[in-house]
């Protein structure tokens, strides 16, 4: 008998944890310490992983103008896709018009503005004062910094760092086997994620911002659709069904953990094992989009601040609407890649078009449900610039050779 495969046992798992959630209810909570040991086994990899891998990606490249081009690549891939989502989202929002004869009251909680560090401190906080601190608090993009230099001095230093280098080679695989044992338990784990969220938001509580609901999932699948079909096709000329399929597994864990970070371990597994995408691209593209590049997230400011100002009555230009892609694109950069971290940064875009904060709360009672979705979309993004990029340096590299 043939053995089923993982991402059956997957879909399986979520479609048995959608019944028994909405069959049980609330008292399905029972069952989320599954879910919670899940994302924490995954969780303990990702520092030790994306250290050692960006490391090992680095010093065997050796070529800091390659690795600075990459660079410029997935950021830009990253800002202009991000930009789109926001466009998208928008489009939706006008088109269907999800907060217009809303019948709800809002409560006069104010929710409290985002802070927004200035720019300058942003970057200079990018390196890290004291690297060990980085990784015990996991600062993603200080990591990076530090793996990128510590793969740079590698290769500058040669033979005389061999050993450091064969012990982050070693240690990289072990964390890559540790994550493929982790990834056995998904089917348990996200069953044990989804059945308490199904239980939980009974459709009452869905269903006065339903609208709302649909343009954001919408949104996000159309997004992924249109534009992650259209740059894997064209750009890296590989086919989007494959793409999709091979991505589903660390999708759909993002779908249950609403946490990009969380995803990560998975996600740069699912691009090597299913996608192609070689060590060096992945372990540099993935850890920094799972920080950076949320067009899920962006694109549920987008729809969220046009469905607060219809709730409100009030018309935003096309301007102001013009100002909601640039501030969403910046904020979703900001957003962390864990739950409900778009929604704090949401009210930076709804201060930045003078809205009220109060206005927030509406989104907040369902915002789980949203983040949902946008995760997923937020990693499967990701996943489309490891393979983006990968085909761009694989260009070059044919190039050289002939
Ligand atoms: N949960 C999202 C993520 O991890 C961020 C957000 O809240 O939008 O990607």
């Amino acid at each position: 008998m043939n053995k089923v495969g993982l991402l059956t046992q997957i879909l399986i798992a979520f479609v048995i944890a959608i019944f028994i959630g909405a069959i049980v209810g609330p008292s399905i909570e029972v069952v989320k310490p599954l879910g919670d040991l899940f994302l924490r086994l995954i969780k303990f990899v990702i520092v030790p992983l994306v250290l050692a891998s960006l490391v090992v990606g680095v010093a065997s490249t050796g070529d800091i103008k390659r690795i600075g081009r990459m660079g410029g690549v997935t950021f830009a891939y990253y800002l202009l896709t991000t930009a789109f989502a926001v466009i998208i989202g928008l489009i939706l929002a006008n088109i269907f018009k999800p907060g217009v004869g809303l019948n709800v009251t809002l409560s006069s909680d104010v929710a409290e503005p985002a802070e927004v560090p200035g720019v300058i401190d942003t970057l200079l906080n990018i390196i890290p004062t004291n690297p060990i601190a980085s990784l015990v608090d996991a600062n993603m993009l200080q990591i990076i910094f530090f793996a990128l230099f510590l793969g740079i001095a590698i290769a500058m230093l040669g033979d005389k760092a061999k050993t450091v280098y064969n012990f982050f080679e070693g240690l990289a695989e072990i964390m890559y086997k540790i994550t493929g044992i982790v990834m056995k338990v998904a089917p348990i784990g996200v069953f044990g994620l989804i059945a308490p969220i199904v239980g939980q938001y009974g459709i009452s509580v869905l269903m006065p911002l339903i609208k709302l609901i649909l343009v954001v999932y919408a949104g996000c699948i159309l997004h992924a659709v249109l534009v992650y079909s259209f740059t894997v096709k064209t750009i890296a000329n590989y086919s989007p069904l494959k793409f999709f399929k091979g991505i589903l597994p660390a999708s759909l864990v993002a779908f249950s953990t609403s946490s990009s970070s969380g995803t990560l371990p998975i996600t740069i597994k699912n691009t090597e094992d299913n996608l192609g995408v070689s060590k060096k691209v992945s372990s540099f593209v993935l850890p920094l989009g799972a920080t950076i590049n949320m067009d899920g997230t962006a694109l549920y400011q987008g729809v969220c601040v046009l469905f607060i100002a219809q709730f409100m009555g009030v018309d935003l230009s096309f301007t102001q609407q013009l100002i909601i892609v640039l501030i969403a694109t910046l904020a979703s950069i900001g957003t962390a890649g864990v739950p409900g971290a778009g929604l704090i940064m949401l009210t930076m875009v709804i201060t930045a078009v003078g809205l009220p904060l109060e206005a927030l709360a509406l989104v907040a009672g369902v915002d789980r449900i949203l983040d949902m979705i946008r995760t997923s979309v937020n990693v499967t993004g990701d996943a489309s610039a490891a393979v983006v990029v990968q085909a761009i340096e694989d260009k070059r590299d044919g190039k050289i050779a002939t």
